[in-house]
């Protein structure tokens, strides 16, 4: 079983769809167990979309604004 640690090292890319199937698969099955990393590997998810949403004005996507500070953050 990975730690959390290791989740959260391996999360952007996970989020990403990268790094290899076993990794995938042992995160996945860490999520299964772990509330904690589910809802970061969600966050890193929803970032990486805003990120890639930031020129799309006309997005209706209601944003937590949590999220929205990390991601401003992680923009400067
Ligand atoms: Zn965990």
């Amino acid at each position: 079983m990975m730690s959390c640690r290791e989740v959260c090292a391996q999360a952007q890319d996970y989020a990403d769809g990268h790094g290899s199937n076993a990794s995938r698969v042992k995160i996945r099955l860490h999520m299964l167990f772990c509330r904690n990393c589910t809802s970061f590997v969600d966050q890193t998810r929803q970032t990486g979309q805003l990120a890639r949403q930031s020129l799309n004005k006309n997005s209706d996507t209601v944003v937590d604004p949590k999220l929205m500070a990390e991601f401003k953050k992680r923009s400067e």
